[in-house]
């Protein structure tokens, strides 16, 4: 047995049971682990990796392996998606009954900084059947907590940051909520929304939900970011109703720019909203307020950065 089978025997615990390339750059996987995870909490996330020694997909960022670490797992925090629909796209998947977990990706090919990427590279060379590493455990505060029958849900995302508000709103839909729910994903062009079609279905079958697909890179009238939404008063008008902190929960995912998080000033040491101002800011003029998860207060605007 060659070197790379017998690391991939010792580390690898899970393998690859479905794979759909949305396009070449991004792609939605499900991973069946060899034994049983616990049912995740719709919005957790967990870990996927793959060995050093695996190979990395043509055109990305050169890589240098640190000697000593061939033979070690490159592992990244993945969030737990859901197709939302069954196969038929009849009615709600039966998650408790399905043993994979579904994930969504997009291939980093370039990180901007010296370091390339480590594991999206790798992870576009599998195919069905493969085998890779699933984290044991499933982690994470981003969740449905303190969300009312009643209340409204606002998903806002960027890319890939759609992939946990897709099991929140299957959640959400097999408990009946109420309340309106709308989700935004922004990314750059259309074809960058993979589950477009999955959203259209959910949104003709459940008259509480709407899926604002928005694309910087395509359509007229120059780039509209989810901030804009919010400030235009759009947001607003889709909800039909005021932006209520009362009432509404605010769930913020991807690109930490669209988050906008307070950042520490270099020079003075105080804590400054970023520039062009994020979602958060936005929303905290309202009313809104964060999840503080040192002191256990929940909030109204919940977020998951992804760098
Ligand atoms: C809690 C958590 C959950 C996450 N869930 C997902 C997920 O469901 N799907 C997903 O694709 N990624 C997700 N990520 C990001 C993921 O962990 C990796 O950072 C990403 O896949 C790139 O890995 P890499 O090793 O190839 O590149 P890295 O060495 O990790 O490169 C990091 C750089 O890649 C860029 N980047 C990272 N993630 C993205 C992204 N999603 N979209 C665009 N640019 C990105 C940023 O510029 C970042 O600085 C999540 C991150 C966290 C912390």
């Amino acid at each position: 047995m060659g070197n790379t089978d017998e690391l991939r025997k010792q580390k690898y615990n899970a393998s690859v049971t479905r794979l759909h390339h949305v396009h070449e750059d991004l792609m939605i996987l499900r991973v069946t682990p060899d034994t049983p995870r616990p049912q995740p909490i719709p919005g957790q996330y967990t870990v996927l990796g793959l060995g050093f020694w695996e190979p990395r997909a043509p055109g990305c960022q050169e890589e240098e392996i640190k000697p000593g670490t061939e033979h070690n797992l490159a592992r990244r925090s993945y969030s737990i998606s859901c197709p939302i629909l069954d196969d038929a796209g009849a009615g709600l998947m039966d998650m408790p009954a399905q043993k994979w977990l579904e994930f969504y990706v997009v291939l980093v090919r370039e990180t901007g900084r010296a370091e390339a990427p480590i594991l999206t590279p790798r992870l576009f060379m599998l195919k069905e059947g493969d085998r890779l590493y699933l984290g044991e455990k499933i982690t994470g505060h981003y969740s449905l907590e303190g969300v009312k029958d009643d209340d409204s849900v606002l998903f806002l995302s960027t890319g890939t940051g759609e992939a946990p508000h897709n099991y929140m709103l299957w959640e959400l839909l097999r408990r009946g909520h109420r309340g309106r729910i709308v989700s935004v994903c922004c990314v750059r062009y259309l074809r960058d929304l993979g589950y477009l079609k999955t959203h259209l279905a959910v949104a003709a079958m459940y008259p509480n939900v709407t899926y604002i697909p928005m694309a910087t890179r395509e359509g007229q009238g120059g780039k509209k970011y989810i901030q804009d939404l919010i400030t235009s008063g759009e947001m607003e008008r889709i909800l039909g109703k005021p932006l209520d902190p009362g009432s509404c929960h605010v769930f913020l995912c991807g690109n930490p720019k669209m988050i906008g998080v307070q950042e520490k000033d270099r020079e003075t040491g105080q804590l400054v909203w970023p520039r062009p101002p994020g979602v958060i800011e936005i929303l905290m003029e309202r009313g809104f307020r964060t999840d503080k998860h040192s002191a256990k207060e929940r909030g109204n605007i919940h977020f998951e950065e992804y760098w």
